[in-house]
């Protein structure tokens, strides 16, 4: 009646590799620029959307999110600024389109 318990370990590791992957990006992106820049608007600056705001790390460019009109994403492709910041910028998320990945 061998124990078939030493395999536990074993099958834990892809919940790991699922948290490395999650938690190891924070310092891997090159993109987000030390100091981000000044927003350039308090609302979506395509179509005035006033929450859900990201803006371009790169520029300052404010847009609204993808459950909207994803304007901060159109903005991010057509200028090849692949940062953007959750506003107010410091308190959410940084995402890289990039690496399609949160890197903050
Ligand atoms: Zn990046
Ligand atoms: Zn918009
Ligand atoms: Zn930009």
């Amino acid at each position: 009646m061998g124990y078939s318990l030493s395999r536990s370990p074993a099958a834990s590791l892809p919940g790991m590799n699922i948290l490395t992957s999650f938690l190891g990006t924070g310092a891997a992106c090159e993109h987000v620029p030390a100091t981000p820049p000044v927003p350039a608007s308090s609302t979506c600056q395509e179509c005035g959307s006033r929450f859900s705001l990201r803006m371009c790390a790169t520029c300052g460019h404010v847009g609204c999110c993808e459950s909207q009109a994803g304007h901060a994403r159109a903005h991010a492709r057509s200028e090849d600024h692949p940062v953007i910041m959750a506003m107010p910028v410091g308190k959410g998320f940084t995402w890289c389109y990039e690496e399609n990945t949160y890197v903050g």
